[in-house]
């Protein structure tokens, strides 16, 4: 018997409305465990390497992993994955909540849409089964109408839904997916790839959870992290540290132009616990609570229905645009939530196109009139509103800052913060030099989930050491020592992706092993963990170099190769020589070949995934 997992995953053809159920053996799980591991799989055997991110040829995939829904905390984990339309590469983004678990509890582990259906639809799992349902009368309908709807048209409160709103119908090519309204499947542009299938949501209830190996394990790891688990987080949420983060020199600010942010306080997690909060939600099983519900009447009216700002959105839509106004960016976290779009990928828009504004490379004429300069809060609001519906300027900002630039010109391309056409996350790579490299390195273009958070003192290596790194190092160190750090750390958090575990959460990595044991009865080991977070990057990677990534591709914008001449990183940047130095040092390590980035038969082999190699 099979623990942790159901072993079913679920076909959608959207054309020809067939739904067909594949099972899978014992191995492939424990080879790729889920989230990534699926997801890579799957993409790799499946697209032809030139295909059209917004075509019918792409796939969505939703992948829970073995953890999800496994009565614990962090397992709401889950991930979804297709091409990407922002990167034309591998795309993928993670989330957590409870539609993941729910999806579990329905008696399949994934489900793969193909091709695109000719009217808008939905797919429900209830206890009938897997139905694909008219969504005509949803199309244009926000995420918050459109779970209301199915919700009643279901006659059942307690359904989860993954949906979009209006802006991934638009085609915005960061448009994200939302469960349970308040998850974000962020990155890469999920939600896009769903409007151009005319696939609305997915609405899940189930009522056979699954079955884990040990239960009095899981109690007694439970009664562990009740006891151990960090109260800051949940008292002040991941915007905690924003004036942490202001006082070394890593909050962006004004489109990672300027080098701190006199607005910092302003924004911060403690002024938001103290002005706009009026709750703590959390993820399924999670003890921590550290989602934000916050309640807003004037000047902006804020649903408290659709949560509140992370970290990531109070970053973006705040510091990275000079705006110091919380209301003003709980609004633009609403409307995001509301037309689902990646409140990352829409900051870091509208900071280049507020940079381009300040330099006359676009005018008010451009703009509608809008007089969209930095710390201008009523034109960040509406310049979200507008590239959520894709009008005026939004329509050109909607392609995400790397195409917006090319097709405004007049040397726009300096001021977009992108790498492979995915915006920067809201951690200053100056700041955290490991952190940077992997933004460069990533197969998912900018991304901070599967890079290392290089912070700190330096004197320690924290939980690195449980790996056997004995010494710490400084954030601004990119010596073969960092990278070596970079690569643990990335295994680690692609296996956390891979098995559906928030990385939030305070367990050790052998706890993490025991998690797993306890859950589907394998005798795993951490090292055994490390090789699956490993396979899912160079899966990931491997897509990539097929789709015509190379070597080059591998960089970041010219400005993080320029250090701030005041401030608390004055003077720190990455040359470009000590980047390319660094890349090398790290496909050495990854076994991927020097020069072209291209991962080697004899690490497919190792890795166990050799028929790889064969596509490449
Ligand atoms: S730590 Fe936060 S994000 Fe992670 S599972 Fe708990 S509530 Fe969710």
């Amino acid at each position: 018997m099979a623990y942790g997992y159901n072993g079913k995953i679920l076909r959608v053809n959207l054309p020809n409305k067939e739904i067909s159920t594949e099972e899978l053996d014992d191995n492939f799980y424990r080879r790729y465990m889920g989230g990534r591991g699926f997801i890579g799989y799957y993409l790799l055997k499946e697209l032809k390497p030139k295909i059209d991110p917004l075509g019918p040829d792409n796939k969505l995939i939703f992948a829970t992993g073995v953890i999800t829904g496994g009565r614990i905390g962090g397992s709401g984990r889950n991930s979804v994955g297709a091409k990407s339309p922002l990167t034309n590469g591998y795309g993928e983004a993670e989330a957590g909540g409870f539609w993941g678990p729910e999806l579990k509890r329905t008696g399949y582990d994934g489900i793969i849409f193909e091709g695109k259906s000719e009217k808008p639809v939905y797919l429900w799992i209830g206890s009938e089964g897997p139905e694909l349902r008219d969504a005509s009368h949803l199309w244009g309908k926000t995420t918050l109408e459109t779970e209301s709807a199915i919700r009643e048209e279901l006659s059942d409160k307690l359904i989860k839904t993954a949906l979009i709103g209006p802006a991934g119908e638009k085609l915005v090519r960061f448009a994200c997916i939302l469960n349970d309204i308040t998850h974000s499947y962020g990155r890469t542009g999920m939600g896009a790839v769903m409007g151009s299938k005319n696939l609305k949501g997915v609405a899940v209830r189930g009522k056979r959870p699954p079955v884990v190996a040990d239960s009095a394990k899981i109690k007694e790891i439970t009664r562990w992290l009740n006891e151990n688990y960090s109260r800051g987080f949940q008292d002040t949420g991941t915007a905690g540290g924003v004036m942490g983060l202001n006082e070394s020199g890593g909050l962006p600010t004004r489109n990672f132009r300027d080098p701190s942010f006199e607005g910092a306080e302003a924004i911060s997690g403690q002024t938001m616990r103290d002005t706009i909060l009026i709750g703590r939600d959390t993820c399924y099983g999670c003890p921590i609570r550290c989602k934000r519900v916050v309640k807003v009447d004037e000047p902006y009216k804020v649903d408290p229905a659709y949560g509140g700002p992370e970290y990531e959105t109070v970053a973006s839509l705040g510091s990275n645009c000079g705006i110091d106004n919380l209301a003003a960016i709980a609004k633009g976290n609403e409307i995001c939530a509301a037309y689902s779009l990646d409140t990352i990928g829409t900051g870091t828009t509208i900071g280049f196109a507020m940079e381009c504004f300040e330099n006359g490379i676009l005018t008010k004429k451009d703009t509608d009139g809008i007089e969209l300069r930095f710390g201008n809060a009523d034109a960040m609001v509406k310049i979200v509103e507008m590239i959520a519906k894709r009008e005026g300027i939004g329509d050109v900002l909607a392609e995400g800052c790397m195409r917006a630039a090319e097709k405004i010109g007049k040397g726009a391309s300096e001021f977009a913060m992108h790498v492979k056409g995915q915006e920067f996350p809201m951690h200053e790579p100056r700041y955290k030099l490991g952190m940077g490299m992997g933004y460069a390195i990533s197969p998912t273009g900018a991304d901070h989930m599967q890079s290392i958070h290089d912070g700190g003192s330096g004197k320690h290596p924290g939980g690195l050491l449980r790996l056997g790194v004995l010494e710490g190092l400084p954030a601004n160190d990119l010596s073969p020592g960092k990278v070596r750090m970079f690569v643990y750390q990335q295994h680690w958090n692609s296996f956390n992706n891979c098995a559906g575990l928030c990385v939030f959460l305070p367990y050790s990595y052998n706890q993490r092993a025991e998690i797993i044991q306890a859950i589907t009865g394998w005798d795993v080991t951490t090292w055994e963990l490390m090789k699956v977070g490993e396979r899912g990057t160079t899966m990931a990677r491997a897509f990539n170099m097929r789709a015509g990534f190379t070597r080059a591709d591998d960089k970041f914008p010219k400005r993080m190769h320029e250090a701030f001449t005041s401030g608390p990183i004055a003077g720190v940047a990455v040359g470009e020589d000590r980047l390319e130095e660094a890349i090398s040092v790290y496909y050495d390590m990854m076994g991927w070949d020097r020069e072209t980035g291209v991962p080697t038969r004899g690490r497919l082999q190792e890795l166990d995934i050799e028929w790889v190699a064969d596509l490449l």
